[in-house]
C-alpha cells in the first residue's frame, strides 16, 4: 500500500472527510464576454434534439393516449415556426437559455390571451420550455459520485450546488481561494474544502483525507473517520434567541433551502441576505416566475414574520447559470449583478414579479447587487413600479417591496448620499475588498492583499456608516467580515450594528460580541 503523504494548502471550509478522488476535467477558461452566437445556436439545437429524443423514448414506453400527447410535443419542437423566434433572439446576442425562455414565454402569453381552447396547448409549451432548459443545463453540468473528493483547479459554484453533499465528500483545489463564492457555499454546507494546493498529482480514485480546518490533504491516509457525513442542520444555540448580541442584531445569510431548513428562525432577527442565484441555480428555475415565488414563499413562511431580504440574481463573474450565463471569473469587472439584469430586462422583470408577489406574504425587502450608479437603482425602481402596476391590473396580489443596494463597489460606497432612492444599504465586504485592493477574490496569488488592505477597508466602512446615518437609512454588513469574530467588535464600534452571516458563524460571532460587552453567554 502506498505511504501516506501530506499536501499542504490553505483552509477554506472546516471539517475532515475521507473519500476517493474524483479528478474534474480541466476545461479551457472561456474567453471574456458572452458565449459566441454560434455556440449559443449549437447549444440550443442540441438541447432541442435531446428533448425530442427524450420525448420519443418516453412515448415508446407510454400508453396510446399519453404517447399521443408526447408525439404532439415532439411535432411542436420540430416545427421551425415555434423555434425560429428563439434563434432570432440568439442572432441578436441573447444567451441560449434566455432566448429560448423569452421566445417560449411570448408564445405562451399569446395563447393565454386567445382563450380557454388554447390553454391546453399553452401547458404543452410550458412543459417544453422547461424540458429544453433542463437539457441546456444538463449538457453543461457534470456531476460526480456521492462521497467523492472533488479534485480540480477550481470549482464552479453551479457544480457544487448540483451535487448531493448529504452523503459526505470534500473539495481539494489546486487554485481557488477562501474568499470565493464556492468556499462560502462549502462553509455554509459544512463541506470540508482545501484550496491553493498547487500542482496536485492525485489519481482518479486515490483515497484522500481532506482536512479543511488545517488546510491539508493527505494522500493514501491510514486513518478512518467514524464521523458521520456533514450535519446540514447547523443549529444555532438557544442562547441566540432573537438575534441580539452585544449591541448588534444578528441576521442569517441563506444560499440554499437546505441552509434555511437547518436554521432555527428564533435564533436570528431575520434573514439579511438570500443569494437567489444559488437558490435558483438552474436556468429552468431562474426563468420560471412560479419557481422563484415557491422558493421565496418557503423562506418567508419559515421566518414567520421576521424580516427577509432577498437579493436579486447576482450573475456574472464566477457565478454561472448553466445554459444562461457562462462562468467567467474574468468578468468580475464586467456585466455582473444589476448590470447583467438591466441588460436582460426579461429576466429582471420575471424576478421582480416574483419578488413583488412574495412581498405580499410578509416583510420582504429587495437588495440589488453590484450597484455602481444611482441611475441603476432608478432604472430598477421604475421596473418594479411597472411590474407592480401590471400585477395589480391582473388582480394578482402583490406589494412593491423596498429596494436597497449592496454597497460593494467603491464608487457607490463613496457616494451613498446620491442614492436617495435606496431604502437601505447592505455592505458586501467580500466584493468591496476585492475592488478596493484590486485583488480578485478567487486568486490565491493576491489573497494576502485583502488582509493587507484592512486599514483602507475600515476607513471606507467608517465613511459608509457615517453617510448612512446622515441619510437616515439602515445599514447592515452581509459580507464575510460580519462572520469574523475578530472583526465584529470593530464593526459595531463604527455603528455597523446589523450583521448578516452564514448560520455556521452565528455561535462564534455571538460569543465574540458577548465577550466584548462582558455579557455572560447564555
Ligand atoms: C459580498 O460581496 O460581500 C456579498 C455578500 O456578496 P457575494 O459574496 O455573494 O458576492
Ligand atoms: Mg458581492
Amino acid at each position: 500500500m502506498a505511504a501516506p503523504r501530506d499536501l499542504p494548502g490553505r483552509p477554506a471550509a472546516p471539517g475532515r472527510a475521507i473519500g476517493p478522488a474524483f479528478r474534474a476535467e480541466e476545461r479551457p477558461v472561456p474567453a471574456p464576454g458572452a458565449p459566441g452566437e454560434g455556440d449559443a445556436r449549437a447549444a440550443l439545437e442540441a438541447a432541442v434534439a435531446l428533448a425530442v429524443a427524450e420525448l420519443g423514448e418516453l412515448a415508446a414506453r407510454s400508453d396510446a393516449e399519453s404517447a399521443g400527447i408526447l408525439d404532439f410535443q415532439i411535432e411542436l419542437l420540430l416545427d421551425g415556426e415555434l423555434t425560429a423566434p428563439a434563434f432570432a433572439r440568439i442572432e441578436r446576442g441573447e444567451a441560449a437559455a434566455l432566448a429560448w425562455a423569452g421566445a417560449m414565454g411570448a408564445h405562451i402569453d399569446t395563447l393565454a390571451t386567445d382563450g380557454d381552447a388554447f390553454a391546453l396547448r399553452a401547458a404543452d409549451l410550458a412543459d417544453l420550455r422547461s424540458r429544453v432548459l433542463d437539457a441546456l443545463a444538463g449538457r453543461t453540468r457534470a456531476d460526480f459520485p456521492d462521497g467523492a473528493v472533488y479534485v480540480g483547479r477550481d470549482m464552479p459554484p453551479s457544480v457544487f450546488l448540483a451535487h448531493d453533499w448529504s452523503k459526505g465528500g470534500a473539495v481539494a483545489l489546486a487554485a481557488g481561494s477562501p474568499a470565493s463564492h464556492v468556499a462560502i457555499l462549502a462553509r455554509a454546507r459544512g463541506v470540508p474544502m482545501v484550496v491553493g494546493l498547487g500542482g496536485l498529482s492525485v489519481g482518479n480514485g486515490d483515497r484522500l483525507l481532506v482536512d479543511g480546518t488545517q488546510g491539508v490533504v493527505r494522500l493514501h491516509p491510514e486513518e478512518r473517520l467514524d464521523a458521520p457525513p456533514p450535519d446540514l442542520a447547523v443549529r444555532a444555540p438557544a442562547a441566540l434567541l432573537g438575534g441580539q448580541a452585544g449591541g448588534a442584531r444578528l441576521f442569517a445569510n441563506i444560499d440554499t433551502l437546505a441552509d434555511l431548513d437547518a436554521l432555527d428562525p428564533a435564533s436570528v432577527a431575520g434573514i439579511g441576505l438570500v443569494r437567489t442565484e444559488f437558490l435558483l441555480a438552474e436556468a429552468a428555475e431562474a426563468l420560471d416566475e412560479e419557481r422563484h415565488l415557491a422558493a421565496y414563499r418557503r423562506i418567508v413562511e419559515r421566518m414567520d414574520g421576521r424580516p427577509v431580504t432577498l437579493r436579486m440574481l447576482d450573475l456574472g463573474g464566477d457565478k454561472a447559470l448553466p445554459g444562461l450565463v457562462a462562468g467567467d471569473p474574468g468578468s468580475v469587472l464586467g456585466a455582473r449583478g444589476v448590470r447583467f439584469l438591466l441588460a436582460h430586462p426579461d429576466l429582471a422583470r420575471l424576478q421582480a414579479r416574483a419578488l413583488i408577489r412574495a412581498a405580499a406574504l410578509g416583510p420582504v425587502s429587495v437588495l440589488l447587487p453590484m450597484v455602481t450608479l444611482p441611475q441603476e437603482l432608478s432604472a430598477m425602481a421604475a421596473l418594479f413600479d411597472e411590474e407592480a402596476a401590471r400585477l395589480a391590473r391582473q388582480g394578482v396580489p402583490g406589494r412593491r417591496p423596498p429596494l436597497g443596494i449592496m454597497v460593494e463597489v467603491p464608487a457607490a460606497a463613496l457616494t451613498l448620499d446620491l442614492f436617495a432612492e435606496a431604502a437601505f444599504f447592505s455592505v458586501g465586504t467580500n466584493d468591496l475588498v476585492q475592488y478596493l485592493a484590486a485583488a480578485a477574490r478567487d486568486n490565491p496569488a493576491v489573497a494576502h492583499l485583502h488582509a493587507g488592505a484592512e486599514a483602507a477597508m475600515f476607513r471606507l466602512l467608517d465613511t459608509i456608516a457615517t453617510a448612512a446615518r446622515a441619510a437616515g437609512r439602515p445599514v447592515s454588513v452581509c459580507g464575510d467580515l460580519a462572520g469574523d469574530p475578530a472583526a465584529v467588535g470593530r464593526l459595531v464600534a463604527l455603528g455597523l450594528r446589523e450583521l448578516s452571516l452564514a448560520p455556521s458563524r452565528l455561535g462564534a460571532v455571538r460569543a465574540a460580541l458577548q465577550g466584548l460587552t462582558g455579557g455572560a453567554p447564555g
